[in-house]
């Protein structure tokens, strides 16, 4: 199986995170998102352990929370000590709602509207991650307007093209996010940024990419933003205490996909940057990473019951679930992969071909093609579509009209509802 938290019964019945989800979806009806809470714990727990240990005491992982944000899952991250990414006055207000309190998040995003940025100030967000110019300007002057020093980092882009798919490749020359390092764009944003007065400039900042699995991208980054910060050292005299390499950590959706062992990846990071800290002769600052889908990506199964069978002899053959693109976007996006199986029939052979589609009115409305199933699979199986923890919840549309699921949250054998099921009625809640 892809992760171990995926099994078979005795019964031939799919098992996720040890219970059963044939009777999962009985009791809590389909589409069904679950959530493995002890796995989001274990991923956390990996990387903060993994931070302690290669990098220090001031190092933090942050749960970019963009990939999949409720109010529970604040909880969890305030529970596990995780700083987080925020990207939206909705994500603001969201952790808060949970309790969760700022010192400790980063504002991202390529463009915050004076209202965003009005409202983190007034919500006393612990950092911007500042994009560009215009933002550092505005934010300066509310700093100014309430009376406060902002910190905040710049989000630089280090010129590395991670060699992985197009659409979620951020860290380039060319990118819309952050300042280039080789046009001079970088160095000039922080010759500016140091001169504003209500802003306290605490380092730098670079995001390559997602689903990274590439030997040396991080470390490659690494290197590149400390030479930066070893220039701007020598240049400005200043000297930046936090340096934060984005997330982008891949994990596996398929067999085929590797296993990434992230306590030995930060390991590798850690080693090269403190090699090149001495060579640079700069001290080592605190370092961030923000993994957003190694935290919850592996924790996520999400639930359908299957309908209409469709065999279109000597070409193709189509299994329609109950969901579909409005609550899983990811093919239709990206032509992501997944693993889609039975939940019911595990023990049968898989000797038919088919795509797994969903039920609206798009024929880009796809879960994944070429997927195996049992040549009995019908009307009523349970299809499950496995590592759907990231992505997927926070993308979430309802196109067609269609309720968005609830998420039901497993944890120690037991389970309960974190977000409740859209009703018919709460898709006319703002119709006037
Ligand atoms: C999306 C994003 C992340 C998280 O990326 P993952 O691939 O989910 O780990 C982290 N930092 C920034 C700036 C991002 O935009």
């Amino acid at each position: 199986m892809i992760c171990d938290n995926i099994t078979v019964g005795e019964n031939g019945h799919l098992y996720f995170a040890g219970q059963d989800t044939v009777e999962l979806a009985k009791q809590y009806g389909t589409p069904l998102y679950l959530l493995d809470e002890d796995k989001i714990r274990d991923n956390c727990r990996v990387y903060t352990k993994a931070f302690k240990k290669h990098f220090g005491p001031g190092a933090r992982p942050l749960y970019a929370s963009k990939a999949n944000s409720f109010k529970h899952i604040y909880e969890i991250m305030r529970e596990e000590n995780m700083g987080i990414d925020v990207v939206s006055s909705g994500e603001i207000y969201t952790a808060l709602q949970a309790g969760y309190s700022l010192e400790n998040a980063y504002f991202h995003s390529n463009n915050k509207t004076d209202e965003d940025i009005r409202y983190a100030i007034a919500n006393h967000i612990g950092y911007f991650v500042a994009d560009n110019v215009e933002e550092v300007k505005a934010v300066d002057a509310e700093a100014a307007r309430v009376g406060i020093r902002q910190k905040i980092l710049l989000r630089l882009t280090p010129g590395i093209d991670p060699h992985t798919y197009e659409a979620v490749a951020t860290g380039k020359v060319d990118s819309k996010f952050g300042s280039a390092i080789e046009t001079g764009q970088a160095e000039e944003i922080t010759a500016f940024t140091l001169q504003q007065k209500h802003i306290e400039l605490v380092g730098f900042h670079c995001h390559v990419g997602s689903q990274v699995f590439a030997e040396d991208i991080f470390e490659r980054a690494a290197v590149i933003m400390l030479e930066f910060v070893a220039d701007m050292k020598k240049k400005y005299g200043y000297m930046a205490q936090q340096l934060d390499l984005g997330g982008g950590y891949g994990v596996r959706y398929v067999d085929s996909d590797p296993y990434l062992d992230v306590d030995k990846k930060v390991s590798e990071v850690a080693a090269a940057i403190k090699e090149t800290c001495q060579r640079l002769n700069i001290d080592l600052p605190d370092i961030h990473m923000e993994p957003g889908r190694s935290i919850v990506a592996n924790a996520g199964m999400t639930l359908y019951t299957a309908g209409t069978l469709k065999k279109i002899p000597g070409y193709k053959n189509y299994v329609s679930i109950d969901g579909g693109m409005p609550d899983n976007p990811r093919f239709a996006l990206y032509k992501s992969n997944y693993t889609c199986l039975l939940a019911n029939k595990m023990e049968e052979a898989k000797d038919f071909e088919c795509s797994v589609v969903g039920r609206c009115c798009e024929s880009g409305d796809i879960i994944q093609e070429h997927v195996m199933l049992p040549h009995s699979v019908c009307r009523n199986d349970i299809v499950a579509v496995c590592t759907t923890g990231a992505y997927n919840y926070s993308m979430a549309s309802n196109y067609n009209r269609l309720p968005r699921p609830p998420i039901v949250m497993l944890c120690g054998g037991k389970s309960y509802v974190a977000v409740r099921r859209e009703s018919l009625a709460d898709l006319c809640l703002n119709d006037l």
